[in-house]
């Protein structure tokens, strides 16, 4: 049994994930926790729950998914996985930040990249990885067959899809990556968005206007 706890953190509204399964072992997707509170609530989730958390695991690395990088590995010794065309991303952490206004400390390279065909393991849980680019050229998204959920990252929200006029981006690219993707996954998948409510690929299929 996997739980998905999401957090809608920092300024820009950003969903960061914590997995977890029965063992107690848990992952962090996408963790943009900025504020101190921010920082407080995680180390409060972890302790109360009594998880063993194991790695980062990003969808992609825009600033917005990567200011609390830097604090879990500092409080947890714990590796960040990312897909190796974001790396340029976690370079420019600082102008990325200064772009939209924010003081963002520098973080540190990518521990490991994801390799074609790997898979994000911890306890007994097992997620598949799609490379999805278009909104961003590193964009991976997290799937869990037995669990019929999604987590999407900025490739796919209620309604929309993620921007594609920052560097890397590729509107073609994204449209044909959800198409012919994640559309080939059952409709009654759930979808963990990195902004916005959950929604479902069945509901996105018919109603995305970007998409039908
Ligand atoms: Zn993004």
């Amino acid at each position: 049994m996997i739980k998905i706890k999401k957090f809608v953190v920092n300024p820009l509204q950003e969903n960061s994930y914590i997995l977890s399964d029965e063992t107690g072992e848990c992952i962090f997707i996408d963790p943009g926790f900025f504020y101190e509170e921010e920082h407080d609530e995680i180390r409060e989730y972890i302790s109360e729950n009594n998880l063993k958390p194991k790695k980062i695991t990003n969808t992609h690395c825009h600033f917005d998914h990567i200011m609390g990088v830097e604090f879990l590995r500092s409080e947890y010794q714990i590796p960040l996985f990312a897909h190796p065309d974001d790396a340029f991303w976690i370079e420019r952490a600082i102008d990325q930040g200064q772009m939209f206004g924010f003081d963002m400390q520098p973080v540190n390279p990518i521990d490991a990249l994801f390799k074609e065909g790997e898979k994000v393991k911890f306890g007994n849980t097992e997620l598949e990885i799609f490379h999805v680019p278009g909104h961003s050229p590193g964009h991976v998204v997290f799937y869990s067959r037995n669990n019929d959920f999604l987590i999407a990252g900025d490739v796919l929200f209620y309604g929309s899809i993620g921007r594609t006029d920052l560097p890397g981006g590729n509107h073609q690219q994204l449209i044909s990556g959800i198409k012919d993707q994640l559309f080939k996954l059952p409709d009654e998948t759930k979808v963990y968005c990195g902004h916005g409510p959950e929604t479902t690929l069945g509901f996105e299929k018919t109603n995305n206007p970007f998409l039908t």
